[in-house]
Order: C-alpha cells, then sequence, then structure tokens
C-alpha cells in the first residue's frame, strides 16, 4: 500500500524533517506544503535541505512521486470579484509550479477555486483562464485539482465539473484531480461502495488521471457540504468504508495521504496507517 500523510515542513530542517517525519509513521509517501498553508511567504528553496531529503528518500526506497505538494488554500483562481485575488493567485502558482520542479515532486494538490457569489460559470471559466496563465511552463510537475466538499462557493464539488475543466484548460494534458474521501462524501457521493465511485470517475473524467487520494473520515453525514476530517473510523464515513478503499485493487497504485486531526495533540498517522495495513 503506497501510504502516508500530511507532514509539516518546518526549520530548521524543512524537507528533510518532512521526510524524517513521514518515516516515523512507516509511512512510504507523504504531502508537504512549500510554506504554510495560510500566506505566501515562502524561504528560499537552497535553505530546504532539498538533497538530504532525497539521499534519505532513497535510502528507504521511497520514490520522488511519492513526494506530493500542496498548494496554499489562499489560491482562488475562481475569484472574478477581487482581480487582485486572481491575480496573486495565478503569479504564486506560477512561482509554486518553480518549487515543485526544484523539490522533483510530480503533483501539486491545488483546490479549483470558490467562485465567491459570482456563479459557478464565471468561477469556471476563471479557473481555466488562470491554469491556462500560469501552467505555461510546467517541467514535470503535474496539477491535481482536488474534489471538494461544497461548502460555500466553493467549485470542484462534482467530477463534472473537474473533468469540464481539465478540458477546456490549455495544458489539460497536465491535469489530473485528487480525490478526498471526506470531501466526496460531503458533497454527495456515497463511498461506502467505493468500486461504483471508480466507475463513475472513469467515465466522467478517467482513471488515468487520478493522481492522489486523500483518505479522510468525515464529522458530517453524506451530503452535508461541510468539509470537517475526522480520524479513520471516528467519523460518518467508518472503518470498513476506508479499508475497502485503501485496499481496493483498481487504486493500488495510487497514493494516500492521510489529513486527519492530531488527538490530543499527536499525529494518529502511525497507528492509522498500521490499522488500514491489516
Ligand atoms: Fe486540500
Ligand atoms: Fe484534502
Ligand atoms: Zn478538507
Amino acid at each position: 500500500m503506497l501510504i502516508g500523510s500530511h507532514v509539516s515542513m518546518s526549520a530548521p530542517n524543512f524537507v528533510l524533517g518532512a521526510v524524517k517525519e513521514a518515516l516515523s509513521y512507516n509511512a512510504n509517501a507523504f504531502m508537504l506544503y512549500s510554506g504554510a498553508p495560510q500566506n505566501t511567504r515562502r524561504r528560499a528553496m537552497e535553505e530546504l535541505k532539498i538533497e538530504e531529503a532525497h539521499a534519505l528518500m532513497q535510502e528507504h526506497h521511497i520514490p520522488l512521486e511519492h513526494m506530493i505538494v500542496h498548494a496554499p488554500y489562499i489560491i482562488n483562481l475562481a475569484n472574478t470579484v477581487n482581480p487582485s485575488t486572481y491575480e496573486l493567485a495565478v503569479s504564486f502558482l506560477r512561482e509554486e509550479i518553480k518549487r515543485v520542479n526544484v523539490l522533483q515532486a510530480k503533483y501539486l494538490v491545488l483546490h479549483p477555486g470558490s467562485h465567491v457569489k459570482a456563479g459557478e460559470e464565471l468561477g469556471l471559466a476563471s479557473i481555466i483562464k488562470g491554469l491556462d496563465e500560469a501552467m505555461q511552463d510546467m517541467g514535470h510537475v503535474e496539477i491535481a485539482l482536488e474534489t471538494m466538499a461544497g461548502k460555500g462557493s466553493e467549485i470542484g464539488y462534482t467530477f463534472e465539473q473537474l473533468a469540464y475543466i481539465i478540458e477546456h484548460a490549455k495544458y489539460g494534458n497536465h491535469i489530473k484531480v485528487c480525490l478526498d474521501t471526506c470531501h466526496i462524501h460531503d458533497a454527495g457521493y456515497d463511498v461506502s461502495n467505493f468500486d461504483y465511485i471508480l466507475d463513475e470517475f472513469d467515465r466522467i473524467i478517467g482513471l488515468d488521471k487520478l493522481a492522489c487520494i486523500h483518505l479522510n473520515d468525515s464529522k458530517n453525514i453524506n451530503g452535508a457540504r461541510k468539509d470537517r476530517h475526522a480520524n479513520i473510523g471516528d467519523g460518518e464515513i467508518g472503518f470498513d468504508s476506508l479499508y475497502k478503499i485503501a485496499n481496493n485493487v483498481r487504486v493500488k497504485h495510487v497514493v494516500k495521504i492521510l489529513e486527519t486531526p492530531y488527538i490530543d495533540g499527536n499525529a494518529p498517522y502511525k497507528e492509522e496507517i498500521e490499522k488500514l495495513n491489516k
């Protein structure tokens, strides 16, 4: 099973520290933010101990594709109401793609965006325009658009919306999808029948476009459109369904990332990975 969690990348060891954290959970994959998820301040790449991190990954047979980067939440390509928000999103995304290339990670997970009351049609058009502007120099990086819960004015809570973006984006061949189990459950998909979900995903987007899975339980009922993650087995999705997803042969080659909450200040990932691997 290819599984890990989100890990922190903080001073003084940065990416090296992120790899060490992943190893402490017996993970063979991990996801990090290139800096704080809530802001756009970023350290110089030279400070991040990337070479040491790569060496440690190699030593533990973790391929570079198992390092996933998540773009910060403040990137909103769908904002047509405030032009400066859109401009910041495009320029930051362009820089982020460069950083992911330096990290030699393959996938950059991105929330498609929120239309902030301008309507889904305008939001979708803005996302496509923004991706076209930001993705001109991809190197070996691919964008993984995340399936969203549909809270507020989020776009990307249906497979159809994500397929529409990929079909209409100029560089759609460099765009894949990251499927978040909490989000699709909150968006109204019944994840207890995961083979059906995969059939739908294949029919609408194409299974070859599935880049990664965020494996989370949900604090809310199916269709609640809330986006509150729960620990594996402690939420409305439940352990059996999440276990079946983690062990489904059709996604054996796909990296799963846990984004479940800390319990009393402790990371739950080592135990959760163990439970899912049994
Ligand atoms: Fe996300
Ligand atoms: Fe997620
Ligand atoms: Zn979420």
